[in-house]
């Protein structure tokens, strides 16, 4: 293997730059059962990376399930791991970032989103926006990636189009600008209106639905005229709607959509296959492709500079018949070539590439070049955590990624005293992996550490992975706690004196006071307003 080169010369920092801008990297974000399974399947069948809608996740009793790769995923129909899918489309690359399922692992999905350049936010068009669906594009905003709205279902009755784009503009105070309004109401979905100039029509794309939708949904073109004489009402509704919009400012502006005020919206039925090819070429036209990255020091990384890239998801246990540990990195800059060796930022350590690969639910496959924008799994990367860098030549380090406010907090031990040295070990895994945060003080010891989460169902996973990947029984015991704030040494003496409070010292070394409830931690504010006592991100 070739090792990298101190500073490219200009060929290969112009193939780089071509590399680089023919990628798109983005996450669906969504509200659970809004589709993005079948979404992300109909994405893949219209690439052509699979040849029957399915394949991947097997949802409405279609084939088997790839992607269920742990036991609770299965009892509870819900996907814990994050893992990307890789297609050309056209002259592009697309890398689709998968995100957990369920709001309890609300902290791995901001760290996915660490690691895309756009958002789709896909919405069910009978249910509207969802509690998930808001707090996602929240921190899709907070992290200022561009969203692009899909409208799902609209093969089911539901509401009215323009109602749906209100609520957007009400609840979340973006701008939804329509590059397709739908033909047929909800539940009589024929086709759709491609929008251009000032909300004029330019042509109508009708669809032909398959077979349990399980293959492309041919589509045939008509202009504006033909489709007026083809639809009748339906159509002119349509047209009439674009020409709303237009009268409200509602038309595609790229500056403001990669500003993050504005929303480009596709009304789809990911599992008919409509609009599903729109959605490819939305984002094959108007998202952005990887961009530079600020480094710790407020430098920023340019794609083309040496290779960079950023841990953002450590998996253990994916498959059992390989107890291997993963961690996905985001290429930030450069090219990757497996079996470079490359330097790990928090150690100064050499790191050896020579097992990289794609991840795609059970499908594993051999990495040997990647771009900026590309998503690599590295196997047995024991000392590589979330938000760590890895970097060429010159060093260079990326900020962390920030934790999340955890509320849920419980003590956990081994139930016998012969597996505690397991238990440590364990323990110490699946803290770097961040499956939950760890704290521990003097007063608890190390036998049974304060176990950290934003939802429950964290904690079933660490119970669930020390059964069966450690062969430790665990006891655990929730603590009546349902806050935290950042302190600092200072602050933590006085803390831990009051009741209701406890300071613990987190892996990552933040000081944590917990709090029994929100007036506990109100009154001490007011009563001792010298206190450090810090919000953490993302938290009540
Ligand atoms: P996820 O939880 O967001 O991954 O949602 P799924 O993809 O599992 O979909 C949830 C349910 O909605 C499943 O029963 C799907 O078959 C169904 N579904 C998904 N997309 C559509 C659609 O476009 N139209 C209809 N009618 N049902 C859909």
């Amino acid at each position: 293997m070739s090792s990298p080169t101190a500073s490219a010369p200009s060929a290969t920092s112009g193939r780089l730059a071509d590399e680089a801008a023919r990628r798109r990297t983005f996450a669906v974000i969504s509200h659970p059962d809004a589709g993005k399974s079948t979404l992300t399947e109909a994405l893949a069948l219209h690439a052509k990376v699979i040849s029957e809608a399915g394949a991947i996740h097997g949802k409405a009793g279609r084939k088997s399930t790839v992607s269920d790769w742990m036991e609770m995923e299965k009892a509870r129909g819900i996907s814990v791991s994050s893992t990307a899918l890789q297609f050309e489309y056209g002259d592009c690359v697309i890398n689709l970032v998968d995100t957990p399922g369920h709001s309890d692992f609300s902290e791995d999905t901001y760290r996915v989103l660490t690691a895309v350049d756009a958002a789709v936010m896909l919405i069910d068009a009978a249910k509207g926006l969802e509690p998930q669906t808001l707090k996602l594009f929240q921190v899709a905003r907070d992290r200022g990636i561009p969203v692009i709205t899909v409208i799902n279902k609209w093969d089911r009755p539901g509401q009215a189009p323009l109602e749906l784009l209100d609520e957007i503009v009400d609840r979340i105070g973006l701008t939804p600008t329509p590059l397709f309004l739908p033909v047929g109401i909800a539940g009589d979905f024929r086709g759709l209106l491609r929008r251009g100039e000032e909300g004029a029509a330019t042509e109508y794309i009708h669809f032909t639905r398959t077979a349990g939708g399980a293959t492309i949904a041919p589509e045939e073109h008509y202009t504006p005229e033909q489709a007026a004489e083809r639809e009748g009402d339906a159509w002119t509704n349509a047209a009439e709607e674009s020409e709303l919009l237009s009268a409200a400012g509602q038309d595609h502006d790229q500056e403001l959509f990669l500003a993050g005020h504005t929303s480009p919206v596709i009304y789809a039925s990911a599992m008919l296959n409509f609009g599903v090819r729109q959605i490819l070429e939305t984002l094959v036209e108007l998202a952005p492709p990887p961009r530079s990255r600020k480094d710790v020091n407020g430098n920023e990384r340019e794609t083309t500079a040496p290779f960079s890239a950023v841990i953002f998801k450590v998996q253990a246990g994916m498959d059992t018949a390989h107890r291997d540990r993963l961690a996905f990195m985001r290429i930030v800059s450069g090219e990757f070539e497996r079996g470079m060796v490359v330097t790990h930022a928090q150690t100064g350590r050499p790191f050896a590439t020579k097992y990289a690969l794609t991840v795609f639910g059970r499908e594993r496959t051999t990495v040997d070049t990647a771009y900026p924008g590309d998503v690599v799994g590295l196997v047995n990367a024991t000392a590589l955590a979330p938000g760590h860098t890895l970097f060429v030549d010159k060093k260079v380090e990326f900020p962390p990624i920030p934790s999340f406010a955890p509320e849920h907090f419980a003590t956990l031990r081994a139930k016998t005293a012969d597996k505690y040295k397991q238990f440590r070990k364990a323990m110490d895994q699946l803290d770097s992996e961040g499956v939950v945060q760890v704290l521990r003080n003097d007063a608890r010891g190390d036998a049974s550490p304060v176990l950290a989460a934003v939802g429950p169902m964290q904690f079933e996973v660490v119970t669930a992975r020390m059964q069966s990947e450690f062969n430790v029984e665990t006891q655990l015991d929730f603590l009546p706690f349902q806050l935290a704030r950042r302190t600092d040494a200072e602050s933590a003496e006085e803390l831990s004196r009051q009741r209701g409070v406890e300071v613990f010292t987190r892996t990552d070394g933040a000081i944590l006071a917990l709090f029994s409830d929100k007036w506990r931690l109100q009154y001490i504010v007011k009563e001792m307003p010298k206190l450090t006592l810090e919000l953490l991100v993302a938290g009540t």
